[in-house]
């Protein structure tokens, strides 16, 4: 099977990243580190760092998966505040768990099994909504950000990580070679599952770039919106906040 998502429909996109997250699950950390060479936990260290979060506060980490944006959080809700770990596929939800309760983070998380389009929350639940390397997956994206919109507390802050457009013509070549060349390949080495991985190369190539996503969050209800390229654009953080 090929996973290239340009001729489905959209609910059969559901479906194949369905697959998709089913069939990584189980090596899902070993990959994130292998593909980017560890710098994504750079990245989402950064990118937890610098929310609008406090001691207390209440969060929901949309398509969290196997949990490593809600570990990162916990230090900053502290024990008085809770993160919320919402993702649409049981198996990733599942490792989450696994890997949170081996760790002895017990208190102060749940997990809800949910699609972002839809969430299961009254408006203005949350400080904090975050959605890291997720945005992407998801078929109706503006029904996502309105969603989100929609869950947050007047004041509170929305935050988006996500692979964007690469800004470095030096680096455009070298990146190419490594997302269509060297990444269905460690997927096919340590994984024995190049299709998804080459699903992933190519998701990252469709997503909305820099400026079409800030729009689209304005366009969500999001106000004072803005981003910040990562890695000369490998990566941007959007910011939106509920005004
Ligand atoms: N946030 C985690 C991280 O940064 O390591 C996991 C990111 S993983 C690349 C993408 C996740 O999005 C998967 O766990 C997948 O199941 C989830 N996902 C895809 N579509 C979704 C949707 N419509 N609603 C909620 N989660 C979704």
């Amino acid at each position: 099977t090929h996973f290239g998502f340009r001729d489905v429909p959209t609910g059969e996109k559901q479906k194949l990243v369905g697959q998709v997250f089913s069939s990584v699950a189980r090596n899902y950390d070993l990959m994130n580190d292998l593909m980017s060479m560890g710098i994504h936990r750079v990245w989402k260290r950064y990118f937890v760092g610098t929310c609008q979060v406090k001691r207390g506060d209440r969060v929901l980490d949309l398509a969290g998966g196997t949990g490593d944006i809600a570990l990162l959080l916990r230090d900053r809700v502290g024990d008085t505040g809770s993160i919320v770990l919402g993702d649409i596929n049981g198996a990733m939800l599942r490792t989450g768990r696994d890997r949170m309760t081996d760790m002895g983070k017990v208190a102060g998380f749940e997990y809800v099994q949910m699609n972002a389009e839809k969430l299961p929350f009254p408006d203005g639940s949350f400080d904090l909504v975050t959605i890291a390397f997720g945005l992407r997956n998801v078929t109706d994206k503006d029904a996502a950000l309105r969603e989100m919109h929609r869950v947050l507390k007047v004041g509170g802050q929305a935050r988006v990580l996500e692979f964007s457009e690469v800004k470095a013509e030096w680096f455009k070549p070298i990146y190419d070679f490594h997302s269509f060349q060297v990444l269905p390949r460690l997927g096919k080495l340590f994984a024995n599952d190049a299709d998804s991985y080459q699903y992933l190369a190519e998701s990252i190539r469709k997503h909305p770039p820099q400026d079409e996503l800030k729009s689209m969050m304005q366009a969500a209800g999001f106000g004072r919106c803005d981003y910040r390229n990562l890695s000369a654009g490998i990566v941007a953080i959007h910011t939106g906040y509920k005004v």
